[in-house]
Formats: C-alpha cells, sequence, structure tokens
C-alpha cells in the first residue's frame, strides 16, 4: 500500500470513535477543490509511509484508540487494501473507508471487512459529475457503489463536498433527491475543509 500519510489520533474523522488515518496515494479524481493534492497528483507524492511502523505503532495503541480511517487520495486503488485492513481488524481495530465510489468491484469485497463506509456523491448524476470530479465518470458505477453501500448492513453515510464554484444549492437538492428520506448524508463546506 501506498501511504502518503498517517494521523496518529483523530477525534473527527471517525464518527463517535477516537481514530488513527491512514492517507493512500493516488486518486483517479481530479476535483478542483481537493484538499488533499500531495495525495493526487504523482509529481506531489511525499515518501511513503511504511505500512510495517504504522502496523507497530497500532500494536502499542491497542485499548487507546477505537479505529483506523482508510482514507486519501481514493484507498480502492491499492492492490492491497483489503489485505491491510484484516491485518489492522486482526488487532481488533475498528474500520472506516472513505472512497470516491468509483470502484464497486473492489468495495464489495472490502465491505465485508470493514465497519463504516462513507462515499462521497459529488454531484448529481450526468454531466455535472465530470465537472465536478474533473474526470469522464460512468454514473453506473457510483450507483452501483450506493446500492453495494446500502446492502451491506454497516453504518454509512453519503457526504458532498460544496463549492459555490462547481455546485449550487439545486445541484444539492437533486442530489438529496437521489437519496433515501433518511439515508445518513453529510454536506460538507469545501472553504472550511481546507
Ligand atoms: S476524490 Fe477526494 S482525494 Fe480524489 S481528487 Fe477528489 S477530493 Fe481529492
Amino acid at each position: 500500500m501506498k501511504i502518503g500519510g498517517f494521523v496518529k489520533f483523530s477525534l473527527i474523522d471517525y464518527p463517535g470513535k477516537v481514530a488513527a488515518v491512514i492517507f493512500t496515494q493516488g486518486c483517479n479524481f481530479r476535483c478542483p477543490y481537493c484538499h488533499n493534492p500531495q495525495l493526487v497528483y504523482p509529481e506531489l507524492f511525499t515518501d511513503p509511509v511504511s505500512f510495517e511502523s504504522i502496523f507497530d505503532f497500532l500494536k502499542e495503541r491497542r485499548g487507546l484508540l477505537d479505529g483506523v480511517v482508510f482514507c486519501g487520495g481514493e484507498p480502492t486503488l491499492q492492490e492491497d487494501l483489503l489485505e491491510i485492513i484484516c491485518k489492522v481488524r486482526s488487532l481488533g481495530y475498528a474500520v472506516k473507508l472513505d472512497t470516491n465510489g468509483s470502484n464497486p468491484d473492489i468495495l464489495a469485497k472490502v465491505l465485508p471487512y470493514i465497519d463504516y463506509a462513507a462515499m462521497d456523491i459529488k454531484a448529481p448524476f450526468g454531466d455535472a459529475y465530470a465537472r465536478v470530479c474533473g474526470v469522464t465518470i460512468n454514473d453506473y458505477e457510483i450507483r452501483r457503489s450506493m446500492l453495494l453501500i446500502r446492502a451491506a448492513g454497516l453504518a454509512y453515510e453519503f457526504r458532498t463536498t460544496f463549492d459555490l464554484k462547481y455546485i449550487s444549492i439545486e445541484g444539492i437538492g437533486k442530489i438529496k433527491k437521489m437519496l433515501g428520506r433518511h439515508e445518513p448524508y453529510t454536506i460538507r463546506d469545501a472553504v472550511l475543509n481546507r
């Protein structure tokens, strides 16, 4: 796994849990408001952090931390994601995955081994989606990921980064219509999150 950053203690990345956060390197999206470009653009990558050092740290912190969050970048691009998640779980940690939802085949393999999924919905389906995520995207894959997460029987949330330059209030309304009435949904302000 290519790891571009590691946060040893977070109260905000895993709802209700004290967590460590693993930031994976590489993303297949190019969202213009991205606040982690050093995890997206290869020319900005720093030397990777070794998973072995993180594993040793997590071993020592058992009982002090509750969970581990995998975010990025886009974690589902990492070939050994499932293997690493299983290693983290073997230490007794709850696992949360943050994803852009573009990779439902990998998501389907990983979902049985995680406890919480947070998936971005960048925009209403249609042309707006590519404008916000910066690449051509097949809506079908995003829809599949949404269905898989809903059916997995774990805690989850869908979420949208709100930046008026790229998505309108009306767009947010359209996204809400794509969701169930009581489905967990978070809107994050792109400026406040920088
Ligand atoms: S999906 Fe996330 S990490 Fe990737 S470019 Fe968009 S905001 Fe950045």
